[in-house]
This record gives structure tokens, sequence and C-alpha cells, in this order.
């Protein structure tokens, strides 16, 4: 039997309370690039991963001085921690060191993967059992990763991890509109999974994915849609990135916060959760970010036409380092960046900008717009603790 399973309408409109839900898991979550190994190599990787791609693998003396940070991020106000790659599962001794600590710590753990270790009943079930910190299974599938991997590895892998009584969910790749192929995968994907379980996302133009001559999308994105970035990736390589999407593996970003390997990673991110410009796409997305290159003279440095997806449109400004310069100039002048602490504040209950804010800027209260207004915003926030990374 086969079950509908629906792909998502990009057309939703969320309230702000649902944003702001939405916003506050990710500054609640913390994302692990453990490798960019794979034994697949599917044609519209975003991350370019493949099996010749293993000294890429974070080292395990790395991924031991995370482990040992997994109490603090607790404290801190972290909630959630994902392993991802390439193929996490082939960092088994990272990813068991790391998922081992976060559940000790209390934090619930996830993983991406692409199921290629469930060739059988017992393998799958043995994978499974061997991370009880893993409580959620995400299991990768679409047309790209078929010809690398059997189907029934990805029904095995998300049985097994039901049977376990994890939460398993399948992620689906699709064209946007859907290809018939798209629409034949996503049936059978349905004579398995509970439409619930399923998760969809359009095939992106980053990685691999840009040799596939895809066209922007045009249809639904409006540039006020809000970055809904899944918050801080931490790479393999000490690098970090801001999402999990189009910046993924991009190193010409401007949100620089130091490396993760060389400082406690409660700053990390709260470093991460106090940039002006990243608050600022997160709260109100990019009308007023377009308006500002136009302003400045700078939409030359940029290919014409602007995409509408803000995924797409995110990346063409932030790796142009005149843009990218300007914008983060503006967005952290004083005046702005009050602005736009006060709205993470108020909207999305995130307080570090402002507390930042606040603090770096109180010499020159007097001379900043609202600041007193902002101040005693500050100092109403009940408790300057209250878990709000
Ligand atoms: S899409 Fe996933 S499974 Fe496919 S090559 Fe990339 S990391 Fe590996
Ligand atoms: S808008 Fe930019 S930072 Fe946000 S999720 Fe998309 S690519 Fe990442």
């Amino acid at each position: 039997m086969s079950v509908a399973v629906r792909l998502p309408d990009p057309k939703v409109r969320l309230t702000l309370a649902q944003l702001a839900q939405m916003q506050k898991g990710a500054a609640r979550h913390l994302t692990f690039n453990l490798t960019l190994a794979c034994p697949l190599r599917c044609a519209h990787c975003i991350v370019d991963a493949g099996p010749d791609k293993g000294s890429t693998t974070m080292p395990i003396e790395v991924a031991r001085r995370y482990a040992g940070q997994m109490a603090d991020l607790a404290a801190y106000g972290i909630r959630a921690i994902s392993f991802t790659g390439g193929e996490p599962l082939l960092a088994r001794d990272q990813l068991q060191v790391m998922s081992d600590a976060a559940g000790a710590a209390g934090l619930t753990s996830g993983v991406v993967t692409a199921a290629h270790w469930a060739y059988d009943e017992t393998s799958a079930a043995k994978i499974v059992g061997r991370y009880p910190g893993i409580q959620i299974w995400d299991i990768s599938t679409d047309i790209y990763h078929t010809p690398f991997v059997a189907k029934e590895n990805v029904s095995r892998a998300y049985e097994a991890a039901r049977r376990l009584g994890r939460t398993a969910t399948i992620r689906f790749t699709y064209h946007d509109p859907p290809t018939e192929e798209d629409e034949r995968m996503l049936s059978w994907v349905g004579t398995f999974a509970d439409p619930e379980d399923v998760c969809s996302q359009r095939v992106r133009k980053v990685g691999r994915g840009l040799d596939l001559g895809l066209g922007d999308s045009e249809k639904y994105h409006p540039w006020n849609k809000p970055c809904i970035t899944q918050g801080l990736v931490v790479r393999y390589d000490g690098s970090v990135a801001p999402c999990c999407v189009n910046l993924v593996e991009e190193r010409r970003h401007p949100f620089d916060v130091g490396d993760p390997r060389l400082r406690l990673l409660s700053d990390v991110h709260r470093d991460y959760m106090s940039l002006p410009l990243l608050q600022m796409i997160r709260v109100v997305g990019f009308l007023d970010v377009v308006r500002w290159v136009q302003d400045a003279d700078l939409e030359a440095e940029l290919r014409r036409p602007l995409p509408d997806d803000v995924c797409d449109l995110c990346p063409q400004l932030l790796t142009n380092d005149r843009v990218a310069a300007y914008l983060v100039n503006r967005a952290g002048a004083p005046e702005n960046r009050l602005r736009i602490a006060v709205l993470a504040s108020r909207l999305l209950d995130e307080h570090a900008l402002l507390r930042r804010t606040i603090e770096e800027l109180g010499a020159h209260a007097g001379e900043i717009e609202g600041f007193a207004d902002a101040a005693a915003l500050l100092q109403s926030l009940d408790d300057p603790g209250n878990g709000n990374p």
C-alpha cells in the first residue's frame, strides 16, 4: 500500500509566532559537519562530497574536544545537535564520542545519512543500536541517490530506527517543478514511510548542483522571506558556516566567528547570534538588504536578474567582497544595529545581540536614537540567564 506524500507548498505563510518558534529552534541548534567523505557521489550534492574526500574527516582529537563541551553547550542553551557530512557514518568514532557526550548532557542528537550501511536488517539494527545518543535518524533519498545505494537500504534504515524507538525521517529532494521520476520516487517513499515523517526540499544550485543546469526559481519566494537557517554549522576543518543550505560549504561569507577548535563553542555560538546582518535577514528577510545595495550603487556588482529565492540571492550578495563588506558595515552602524537587536529581542525572543549592543555602545548612548528605550527593554527582560543563547 502507498500513502500519498505531499511536497511542501512554498506559498505557505507563517504567523510571527510560528516564525519565532522556528527561529528559536535554530538558535538552540548546532550542526557538526564531520566529513566530506561519502560512498555516494550524487550529482546534486551541495557539498561536493564523494569517496575521495576521506582526508577532510574531522580529526578524532577535535571531536573529543567538542565532545568535552557538550555539558557547557547544554548549560548555555543549546538543545539539539545534528551530525552531517558527507556521510557522517564514515566518521564512526567521531560520531560515537560526540553523540554519546551529547546524550549524556541531555541534548537531542540527529544524524543525516544516506543509509549505505543498511544492506540487511541485522546490519541496519546494529548501526542504529551502536549510537544510543542519536534519537533522530534523517535518511536521505531521491533520484540522485538511487544510482549508488539500493532503495531498500533506505526503507530498512527507516524501519530499523523506528523499531529501536528512534525518530526516523525521510529527507527527499525534488526538482521544482517535480519531475515524473520525482513523483514516482515519492510514491515509493509512501509505501513504507508515514507522510508525517517525510521532509522535502528542492534541488539547490550549489556544489555539484550547479552543473545540473537548473533555472532560478522565480515563483514563490519574495525577498521579504526571512533566512531560516537551522543554525551555526561547525565544519570538519575548523571553519564555520551560517547555515546548512546554500552557504554550507562556502568560505567567502562575512560571518566570521573565529576557529571553533581554539575557542569555546558556546562563545562561538554567542558571537554567531550577535551578528547584526545575520540577525537582520533572520528577522526581516532581504527587502531592505536589496534596497541598501541599490542605494549604494552596488547592483552592477551582481548578476542580473537577482534570484528571488532568498537562499539563491544570499550567496550572490554575501560572497561578493564589496557588497558583503558594505552590508556588514551598514547593518553594524550603531542605529541599525540597535534596531535589529530590538527586533530580534522582541520578535524572536533572542537577546544576545541586544545585550552585546547595549554593552558595547553604552559609551555613545546619548548619540544613538532609541538607545535608552533599548536599554530599558534589556533591563525588563526577567532573567538575563533565561536560557536564550
Ligand atoms: S548528497 Fe549526501 S549522500 Fe549524496 S554525495 Fe552528497 S553527502 Fe553523499
Ligand atoms: S538565507 Fe543565506 S544564510 Fe540564510 S539559510 Fe539561506 S543561504 Fe543560508
